[in-house]
């Protein structure tokens, strides 16, 4: 049986709002979902340096599980601005509570990361910090800064919080010129009172089309989980939604449930299917969508962007 015996401390629960709630069913994973153990050296390597950096990785406060092949690859996303979360999505694994103060000196621990593990491309993620004025927009900033300047030839994907009642993060944050703004819109907006309660859907379309005004070179993504209970007209109905916001990149990926008290899996999608929804993305004029059972925002990120850059360049040449 999955518990909430994962915590920060001695007498602090990592999900303290779900503590109380009652197991969920289990469903029995599918063979497609199966992945091998972590453990290569590759993977050694990525965690030293996390670790040695004083780091917090979505990778592992997630639990994802493509964390075996993209630690071999050194591919690590790293997550900003503290391992606590002020928002409690029924999805997520990350530990909600009331955050430290900002870490100042962790922009220049990411960018030394970034050059110790040589990469092409990063991508930063972060709780969300709903206790700061700008919501954090400045740390990105000064993180984006802070790479490019260390790495210059490295690119650089946010994926941010939606910075709902902060005005004027958004603009920070693309002031810093990112390659890539990812914002997830998650899931479909019927389901988003029990799934994201603290978003709202129309404001995370909003960010993602003023993204692409006020910055027409950034190149914007999104992303959704399924098997939460949507219907097939839901998603193609979000895909339609992100790509009149200009969204120009869709990951699709099975949700997977983190422990019995977060949001039940409803169903498990069959490779099949994500083909379909692949399909029906491409048709839909996206530059790229990536639709897999273990799709996540981040998995092959880098090799994503230069399929991005490729299918941009096709697009526009005459
Ligand atoms: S898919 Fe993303 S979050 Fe998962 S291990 Fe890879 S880089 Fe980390």
């Amino acid at each position: 049986m999955a518990t909430l015996l994962d915590t920060l401390g001695p007498s602090r629960p990592r999900h303290p709002e779900k503590a109380a709630r009652a197991d969920t069913p289990a469903l029995a994973k599918p063979a497609w979902l199966r992945v091998r153990a972590p453990g290569s050296a590759g993977y050694e390597e990525t965690r030293e340096t996390v670790r040695a950096h004083r780091l917090h990785t979505v990778c592992e406060e997630a639990a994802c599980p493509n964390i075996g092949d993209c630690w071999q690859k050194r591919h690590a996303t790293m997550m900003i601005m503290g391992g606590v979360c002020t928002r409690a999505c029924a999805f997520c694994n990350v530990a909600t509570g009331l955050p430290s103060p900002l870490d100042l000196d962790e922009p220049r621990r990411v960018a030394d990361a970034v050059a110790k593990l040589a990469l092409e491309h990063i991508v930063v993620t972060s709780v969300d910090r709903d206790d700061l004025d700008d919501g954090g927009a400045r740390h990105f900033a000064e993180t984006i800064r802070a790479i490019r300047s260390t790495s210059p030839g490295t690119t650089i994907e946010v994926l941010t919080p939606d910075f709902l009642r902060k005005d004027g993060a958004l603009e920070i944050v693309l002031e810093a010129r990112p390659d890539v703004f990812n914002h997830n819109l998650e899931t479909v907006p019927g389901l988003y009172l029990k799934i994201r309660p603290g978003a709202r859907y129309f404001h995370s379309l909003r960010l993602l089309q003023r993204a692409k005004e006020l910055d027409g070179s950034i190149f914007t993504k999104s992303g959704i989980m399924v098997g939460l209970g949507e219907e097939r007209d839901e998603v193609l109905q979000v895909m339609d939604d992100l790509r009149s916001a200009g969204v120009d990149f869709l990951t699709i990926g099975q949700y997977l449930q983190p422990t019995r008290k977060h949001a039940e899996i409803k169903r498990y999608l069959t490779p099949e299917e994500f083909d379909g929804l692949e399909k029906a993305g491409r048709a839909k004029g996206f530059l790229l969508i990536a639709a897999s059972p273990l799709t996540r925002s981040s998995f092959h990120a880098g090799d994503d962007f230069r399929r991005l850059k490729a299918a941009h360049r096709d697009r526009n040449s005459p």
